[in-house]
């Protein structure tokens, strides 16, 4: 029986034992109130470093640990941050080296897994549905977009940048890149291209029947139909599941449509789409179970 535990790193730090692939005990947050989710934003490495470590240390208590798995918001190869657009100061940090030295301060010697938080959803989420024999996408739709897969398979998989379209005023993307899915659907490409409305009272509208607003809310489908079957077409059918805080603007049979009208080939038709719904929890096993799997448990 396995025994690690599991950390997310986003505006918040949960941290949780896992056994057995199920969450034992409480979550830990940091910060623990709502009006201080800032507070990461401003720390600079050391200090986030110390964060997840005592987080750690808490909740592992007297458990012999068999891994460590630590989720960011970002890109990352060998344990190191390449890029953080979320958490800047993180860029080149060596992450995996930082919290196994201090760690073993503590006593704690057990492997440690960096990972991409949306690939510890997308565990996460194959653990919780009993399927982590299977390949699994997951699209979390929250500030960014980010492309999670299940199992961890070395790469980029950069999907929330997957080019969507090749119209030349498309240049919403944080990343600075043209046309790209988060320069539709991501929080600030939408403030950008709204500047009057927040992104709730953009699909508000569209309901009501505003043309703009729902010319948009059509190409925000599009464009994730789009990215959905560009993966479909590269690794092949399966199941996608799409969470995250904005999961709520998606309309599913509206993206199922688009999907359809995309993917047409016979042999990629057993695709699935579900919406679930986004949980801290389901994070923190997942980095635990992607730690497991590294360490070859
Ligand atoms: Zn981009």
């Amino acid at each position: 029986m396995a025994k690690s535990v599991g950390v997310t790193l986003s505006e918040r730090v949960f941290t949780g034992l896992v056994v057995d692939h199920e969450l034992s005990g409480e979550l830990n947050r940091f910060p623990k109130d709502e009006d201080e989710l800032g507070a990461l934003v401003e720390m600079h490495t050391d200090a986030i470093v110390e964060t997840i470590c005592s987080q750690l240390v808490a909740a592992a208590g007297d458990t012999k640990l068999d891994a460590v798995g630590v989720a960011v918001p970002g890109l990352v190869k060998n344990g190191v941050v390449e890029e953080a657009p979320n958490l800047p100061q993180l860029k080149g940090a060596r992450l995996r080296d930082l919290i196994t030295a201090k760690l073993k301060e503590h006593g704690i010697e057990a492997p440690v897994t960096i990972l991409n938080d949306a690939d510890g959803v997308a565990a996460g989420l194959a653990a919780s549905h009993g399927k982590l024999d299977s390949m699994i996408r997951v699209w979390t739709l929250g500030m960014g977009i980010g492309f999670g897969r299940y199992p961890f398979t070395p790469g980029v998989w950069e999907g929330g940048h997957t080019v969507v379209t090749l119209d030349e005023k498309e240049t919403y993307c944080g990343c600075g890149g043209r046309g790209h899915l988060e320069g539709v659907m991501g929080h600030r490409s939408m403030r950008l291209r709204f500047l009057d409305m927040e992104p709730e009272e953009v699909f508000e509208a569209a309901k009501k029947g505003d043309a703009r607003c729902l010319e948009f809310k059509k190409l925000y489908h599009r464009a994730l139909a789009a990215a959905t079957a560009s993966s479909i077409h590269m690794a092949g059918t399966g199941k996608f599941f799409l969470t995250g805080p904005y999961v709520h603007f998606v309309d599913l049979p509206m993206l199922k449509d688009y999907t359809q009208q995309m993917v047409k080939m016979s042999p990629l038709q057993g695709y699935s789409l579900e919406i679930v719904e986004e949980k801290a929890e389901n994070r923190v096993i997942g980095s635990a179970v992607s730690a497991e799997q590294a360490a070859g448990l």
